[in-house]
């Protein structure tokens, strides 16, 4: 049974594929900050990015669902995958306000690398006033985010960040296993679909 109470992380990435790093940061920042629950959130389209397509949304809605299926700290939400338009945090927050009610604290978890590009962010003030923010990282790339406030972003490391989706996606292209780096469910999901077979 979910908690209808406490704290909310919000796990916001594009999880192209998820693994087990994301969910080892989750797991980690959901113990030290005594969250009640964590909602996976996949970027619908992430607007920052460019140079290679995004597999298709469904695709990466259903590993994501896959992959934290087990957990009963763990939620999936289509806000983003189902808002038209590109992803903007600041959105993703609103609409999870508004289904959490005015009372359960938002905490936004991402990587702490794209953290770095926070002040580029629409409304990032309306971000912070919305979320309390926390960047994971492997050890040894503590990366505090430029133009933000000690007060505003916690700073958490996971060994298991090691894991990479752009690593995966090698991987695949390459005909070399990731199994034990992501789910069983979801490398079953990619060999049946054949996502990342081809680089391009
Ligand atoms: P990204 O640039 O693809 O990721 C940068 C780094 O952070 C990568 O090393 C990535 O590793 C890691 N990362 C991403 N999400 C993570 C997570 N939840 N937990 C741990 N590591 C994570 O980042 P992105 O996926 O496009 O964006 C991340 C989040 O920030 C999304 O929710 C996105 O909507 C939001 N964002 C918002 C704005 C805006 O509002 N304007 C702009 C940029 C990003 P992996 O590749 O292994 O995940």
């Amino acid at each position: 049974m979910l908690a209808t109470s406490g704290p909310v992380g919000v796990m916001g990435g594009t999880f192209d594929p998820i693994h087990l790093g994301h969910l080892a940061a989750a797991s980690e920042v959901a113990h030290r900050l005594g969250l009640a629950e964590v909602v996976f959130v996949p970027a619908g389209r992430p607007w920052q990015k460019s140079g290679r397509p995004i597999s298709p949304g469904d695709d990466r809605w259903a590993m994501t669902v896959l992959a934290t299926a087990a957990d009963p700290r763990f939620t999936v939400s289509r806000v983003d995958l189902d808002r038209p338009g590109p992803t903007y945090t600041v959105d993703t927050l609103r609409d999870l306000r508004a289904h959490y009610g005015p009372d359960r604290p938002l905490f936004f978890i991402t990587g702490a690398d794209a953290l770095g590009q926070f002040r580029t962010w629409r409304d990032p003030d309306e971000v912070l006033a919305l979320a309390h923010l926390v960047g994971v990282s492997r050890p040894g790339h503590p990366l505090p985010p430029p133009g933000l406030a000690e007060q505003s972003v916690s700073l958490i490391e996971v060994p298991a960040l090691a894991i990479s989706s752009s690593d995966i996606r090698a991987r695949v292209a390459d005909g070399r296993p990731v199994r034990y780096l992501v789910p069983d469910g979801v490398d079953h999901y990619i060999g049946k679909t054949g996502l990342y077979r081809d680089r391009a």
